[in-house]
């Protein structure tokens, strides 16, 4: 039996537990599923999950409420943790914003990758794309962006899983280091379990 949180302050947390739920229904690994809001709601949890949705906004309330230190704390403890979106960017060691030159927001900064925020800009917010993830050969992935960062750089412990050509620059969409995995897409949004099978699988070991 494993217990994954969520966390649930803002952002596509409801859609991670519903895929969670599926990538369960298709394994034969037995699990929980728990939302974190509180540092209590840390306790025995075998993995995390970051959503997406606004970093700015996870991370002030993350800070308010004083778990910011606790959550990156489960991380660093080596838990395995899927980032999405917003969420990579919370994870990320580098971070700046395409159009705003300067900004300070509270970060987890636990990852070896530098991402630039709202990389793809306004014009084209959302769109889709086939994605070709390193281990997952059977069929493309579809991974929808939506006013997503692009990681742009990347060194000591992390690597490269999936990379995409945009405006002839390769820009890495997904990432590990360790036991984390960080996609700059939604794999929460697609009908597709294929990413938190193997989340739920590096939890499950
Ligand atoms: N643009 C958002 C941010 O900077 C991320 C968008 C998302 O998570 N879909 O936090």
């Amino acid at each position: 039996m494993v217990t994954i949180g969520i966390v649930a302050f803002q952002g596509g947390f409801y859609e991670h537990y519903a895929m969670l739920l599926r990538a369960f229904a298709e394994t034969s690994i037995e699990g929980e599923v728990k939302l974190v809001k509180k540092k209590k709601d840390l306790e025995g949890l075998d993995g995390i999950i970051i959503p997406g949705g606004e970093s700015t906004t996870i991370g002030k309330i993350a800070h308010k409420t004083g778990i910011l230190y606790d959550i990156k704390e489960v991380i660093e403890s080596g838990k395995p943790t899927l980032a999405t979106c917003a969420g990579a960017i919370m994870l990320a060691k580098k971070v700046r914003d395409a159009k705003v030159p300067e900004f300070s927001q509270p970060l987890l900064g636990v990852m070896d990758i530098g991402v630039v925020r709202n990389y793809f800009g306004r014009q084209r917010e959302s769109f889709e794309l086939d994605l070709h993830i390193e281990g997952m050969d059977e069929a493309p992935y579809r991974g929808i962006f939506i006013r997503a960062p692009a990681i742009v750089d990347i060194w000591g412990g992390a690597r490269a899983i999936s990379k995409i050509t945009y405006n002839k620059e390769e820009i890495i969409v997904f990432a590990s280091q360790g036991s984390i995995l960080a996609t700059t897409f939604h794999p929460e949004l697609t009908g597709d379990a294929r990413i938190h099978k193997r989340f739920i699988s590096l939890v499950k070991r």
